[in-house]
């Protein structure tokens, strides 16, 4: 047999699509210009400087000083891994809050590291109970480290990242939190909450391309990290090696760092530098509360209890009767746009509605409300047309964005 290239195969082009799923999420023509910049090496001077300033703005987006606060190369799985995989030594128990997939993931973490997980379940939709949490602490007093997600994307629920790592250190735990969805969307304050170790992702609030994991390491971390007996199982995600790449006395080769990529993430975290977080924050929350006005007019149900919703993932019930695929391939197929569908028991019962990051403006909202008006309409939904536009017209109108710290100082001047 003769391998011969392949015919018929051509240039790939993507179509351009609206994302409005769990990430990734639309990407700023800015950062897309970023990534097609000359590849340079990765010991470069020039690139060298480049990391810092990348590094420094991390700092910025998770509210910290840590030194030890970089971009892992790999998606925001690896920066779970990273996590587990340096924290956990053999028969260490982990106290794992699971409301939702990811912490699900979290399990399987701590077990692979030859850990011993101590479960904390609460139902999907819910936030993680602080109560169930300092009770299985107190049944645990051997436990090292209490892990959970901040913003479950699998459900749309925000838990409560400053009570639950106060808990924590009440009892003398270290904390793994879950940042991926929230990160650039909500408050995140890594310092004021005392996160031990966070991990992020590059695709979701931060509108870069997938495949980097923004993390970030209390002294105390690195320092237990630096005092374990046994090596960390795992070469690539040694945060003591990493280190001699990443850390602030020495650049050595670890590994070839994703050149284009990081150039991406700089843009990226500079266009949220120039936005200023706290607005950024507010734009999600202003685009959540007219994607909301626009939905209820459709009869849809949030999934989640109002205090505890997402604004950048809302999770809706899908309509009786009505077909959840069915619905996403249509807005797929007519608009290009892109929802997120329902995980595990969720399968079929939700819609995942993304406004993430680049994503979230409203000119995507007011096509999503149009789309599904259209869709729901021929698929026999009876619909008032122009209803749900109305109504997130009027919720933008009652929620007008702070202004940016430029722009009011030029009106105090005129
Ligand atoms: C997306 C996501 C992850 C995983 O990130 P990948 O980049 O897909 O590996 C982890 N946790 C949460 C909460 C997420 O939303």
């Amino acid at each position: 047999m003769k391998f011969r290239p392949t015919k018929k195969i051509s240039t790939f082009y993507p179509p351009q699509r609206t994302l409005m799923g769990p990430g990734p999420s639309d990407i700023h023509p800015r950062v897309l210009s970023a990534l097609s910049r000359p590849t340079i090496g990765y010991l470069d001077p020039v690139f060298v400087a480049m990391m810092d300033e990348l590094k420094a703005m991390l700092r910025y987006a998770f509210q910290t000083a840590n030194e030890v606060t970089f971009p892992v190369s790999g998606p925001g799985s690896v920066g779970m891994e990273i996590c587990f995989v340096n924290m956990v030594n053999p028969g260490d128990k982990v106290i794992v809050c699971r409301n939702g997939v990811f912490g699900g993931r979290m399990i399987e973490n701590v077990e692979r590291c030859q850990g011993v997980p101590v479960v904390v379940d609460d139902a999907w939709g819910e936030p993680v109970d602080p109560n169930k949490v300092e009770d299985a602490i107190k049944k645990n007093p051997d436990a090292k480290i209490l892990a959970f997600v901040h913003a479950e994307t699998s459900t749309g629920v925000l838990s409560d990242a400053k009570t639950l790592c106060e808990i924590a250190h009440r009892y003398g735990l270290m904390t793994i939190v879950d940042t991926v969805t929230s990160l650039g969307g909500v408050p995140v304050k890594v310092d004021e909450w005392g996160i031990d170790a966070c991990y992020s992702a590059s695709q979701k609030c931060l509108s870069c391309t997938p495949g980097l994991s923004p993390v970030t390491f209390s002294d105390r971390v690195v320092e237990m990290v630096k005092k374990r007996e046994e090596k960390v199982h795992s070469w690539f995600l040694d945060l003591s090696l990493l280190l001699t790449y990443w850390g602030n006395t020495t650049r050595t080769y670890h590994h070839t760092a994703p050149t284009n990529s990081l150039y991406a993430l700089h843009e990226a975290l500079l266009m949220l530098q120039e936005e200023g977080l706290e607005r950024a924050w507010a734009r999600h929350r202003r685009n959540h509360l007219a994607l909301k006005a626009g939905l209820e007019t459709f009869g849809l149900e949030f999934l989640v209890k109002p205090e505890y919703r997402l604004p950048q993932m809302n999770a809706v019930k899908v309509l009786p009767g009505v077909d959840e695929a069915e619905v996403r391939r249509r807005l797929l197929h007519d608009y290009n746009l892109e929802l997120g569908a329902g995980l595990g028991d969720l399968k079929g019962k939700i819609w995942r509605f993304g406004i993430m990051g680049y994503s979230c403006k409203m000119e995507n909202v007011m096509l999503c409300l149009c789309a599904l008006e259209t869709v729901f309409a021929d698929m026999g939904v009876k619909v008032e047309f122009g209803a749900a536009e109305a109504a997130a017209y009027h919720a933008y109108a009652e929620n007008p964005l702070p202004m940016r710290p430029s722009d009011a100082a030029r009106v105090a001047v005129a």
